[in-house]
């Protein structure tokens, strides 16, 4: 038998993060089933500098769970943003910290689920409800994951449990939290050798509301206007995209993790939505948004209400 524990689509670093630390919780519970860490996409950069720094092997690129006997689902619970046929799987768990939406099981589930910046965060949790140890190495991949969620502790989405577990780990892990922290940061940020759509999928996700479409995609830089050197050809692919899923909105937010502002392209036929959420305007198709770093808590609860 075996498990597959999933991120979702375009894996950022928590999501990788939560399936190796999953299934060392798994594999430490005494699990029967061949326990198997996966992906569903490429590593950002970002994420290959800390598995390199951590020396840890990459989980397993998938396209399908029809492998799998059961599924462990860790940093999303929608469908949207899961394996294409993972309504067809059994879902034994999920352990996540969004909303939860587009999802459904036939079976009864272990689900948990908390408003934290990290999905790691309440891994952490797990471990010390159930007494298993965390090595070094495991407490080093989970604060990269705070780290790369809060943005260093600056997202919104960050909360004190997510500093108290990250001070914890970086103990454990005996790591200098601000240094390494920016150097992690700052290698997610190299965007020269990607093209205009791999820029795009980088980190991207989609949402249904009010029977609309729309597409949030998002990359870290410390130079913002050297991604909007891109500008045409990115435009092009989000223009292939809109037309390919019937978008009505998509939004290329570029965040500057230095300053925490960020600017985004923004197209499809309900653009306009995006200058009233935030009293900006759209310049050639791009919008200033000062302050703006969370797709979670400052784009997609804002988008949904309003598109
Ligand atoms: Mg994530
Ligand atoms: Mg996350
Ligand atoms: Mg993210």
């Amino acid at each position: 038998m075996k498990t597959f524990i999933i991120g979702h689509k375009s894996p950022d670093t928590d999501s990788i993060m939560s399936a190796l630390v999953m299934a060392n919780l798994e594999k430490n519970f005494g699990s029967t089933n061949e326990v198997i860490p996966c992906r569903l996409g490429n590593l950002n950069k970002e994420t290959e500098y800390i598995l390199e720094h951590f020396n840890v092997e990459a989980p397993m690129l998938i396209d399908s769970v029809s492998g799998a006997d059961e599924v462990i689902l860790v940093d999303h619970n929608s469908f949207l943003e899961s394996a294409p046929d993972i309504a067809n799987a059994k879902i034994s768990k999920v352990v996540d910290h969004h909303r939860i939406a587009n999802f459904e099981t036939t079976e009864p589930l272990f689900y948990m689920a908390q408003p934290v910046g990290c999905t790691c965060t309440i891994l952490y949790e797990l471990y010390r409800m159930n007494s298993v140890d965390i090595t070094p190495t495991y407490a080093g991949l989970m604060l990269s994951a705070i780290i790369s969620d809060s943005l260093l502790f600056k997202s919104p989405t960050c909360t004190q449990k997510d500093i108290n577990v990250a001070e914890a780990l970086a103990k454990i892990a005996n790591v200098d939290i601000n240094s390494y922290g920016l150097d992690m940061l700052k290698a997610g940020t190299d965007l020269s050798s990607f093209s205009a759509s791999e820029l795009i999928n980088i980190d991207s996700k989609e949402f249904n509301a009010n029977g609309a479409k729309f597409q949030v995609s998002q990359v870290n830089t410390v130079d913002i206007d050297s991604v909007l050197n891109n500008k045409s050809e990115i435009e092009m692919v989000m223009n292939d995209l809109i037309s390919e899923k019937g978008l009505d909105l998509f939004m290329f937010v570029i965040t500057d993790i230095l300053t925490c502002n960020s600017k985004a392209i923004v197209l499809g036929n309900k653009a306009s939505v995006v200058e009233n959420v935030y009293n900006t305007t759209i310049d050639d198709n791009v919008a200033f948004l000062p302050g703006v770093v969370s797709r979670k808590k400052q784009i997609v609860p804002q988008i949904t209400e309003n598109i």
